[in-house]
């Protein structure tokens, strides 16, 4: 499961999010999470680093904005902690997530995800810190703007998910953004072509996490976490259906 940062712009947003992977986790036997930071957290960093540097180091950068999803993650696990839930939150480097050591651009070349895999072998739900990782000189690195989605696609890749839900603040994909075209045709499926294309137009699920997951076969599903209710995910939303069966896992290319 997959929450960007419009879901969670206020504290009590955490504690509705974690009803819905509760809800989940009692269809879904394990279940791992991949949070963004909250609202426009991550602008806001970037906004605070320029104040005291114009052009900030961009390792430096990386340390200051992997918080963003540090604090979402910790606070999501804290929630379902109230709601009697167990789960624990990890950084992307704690979680294995190997990048390429380009600092603010870095993609993912490997996951070791063994630690999730015993947590959530104990039952726990695992909570990842989207949009980083760690280099392989131990650097904390960031994936670019947008990059929790392609953390959640890796991620599915690394653990054998079935699939992934992505919950957002629109019903799913739609041919225009349907914040500024309202009338916009609205898809209840697509295959991966079709779904990347739209994705480049703009928006909606990053690109980037499109084309990972058309490479590892996965079954997605985007829908609003506005409009969950219980017992109707899969009557929500885009389904963006494999056209490959799962090949062993691989990552992207360091450009
Ligand atoms: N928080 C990061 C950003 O705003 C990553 C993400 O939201 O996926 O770009
Ligand atoms: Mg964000």
């Amino acid at each position: 499961m997959k929450f960007g940062g419009s879901s969670v712009t206020a504290p009590e947003n955490f504690l509705s999010i974690a009803n819905i992977i509760v809800e989940r986790s009692k269809v879904f036997s394990k279940i791992a999470v991949v949070i963004s930071a909250m609202g426009n957290t991550t602008d806001q960093l970037i906004e605070l680093a320029k104040k005291v540097h114009p052009d900030p180091p961009k390792r430096e950068q990386d340390m200051l904005i992997s918080v963003g999803e540090r604090i979402s993650s910790a606070l999501l696990a804290m929630a379902l902690a109230r709601k009697g839930k167990e789960a624990i939150s990890f950084t992307g480097s704690q979680s294995g997530i190997i990048t390429s050591s380009n600092h603010a651009d870095a993609v993912i070349i490997d996951v070791k995800p063994g630690r999730l895999v015993s947590h959530l072998s104990l039952g726990k739900i695992v909570i990842v810190a989207g949009f980083q990782g760690v280099g392989l000189n131990g650097e904390i690195t960031t994936l670019g703007r947008g990059g929790s989605d392609t953390t959640a696609v890796a991620l599915a890749t690394a653990l054998g998910g079935c699939k992934v839900e992505f919950y957002k603040d629109v019903s799913g994909m739609y041919a225009q953004d349907p914040k500024i075209n309202p009338l916009a045709h609205f898809y209840h499926k697509l295959n991966y072509d079709e779904a990347i294309a739209i994705a480049k137009k703009g928006g909606i699920v990053h690109p980037r996490a499109l084309i990972l997951a058309k490479k590892n076969g996965l079954s997605l599903r985007i829908l609003s976490f506005l409009e969950y209710k219980t017992g109707s995910v899969e009557e929500l939303g885009t389904h963006i259906v494999p056209d490959i069966d799962r090949p062993s896992p691989t990552y992207e290319e360091v450009p």
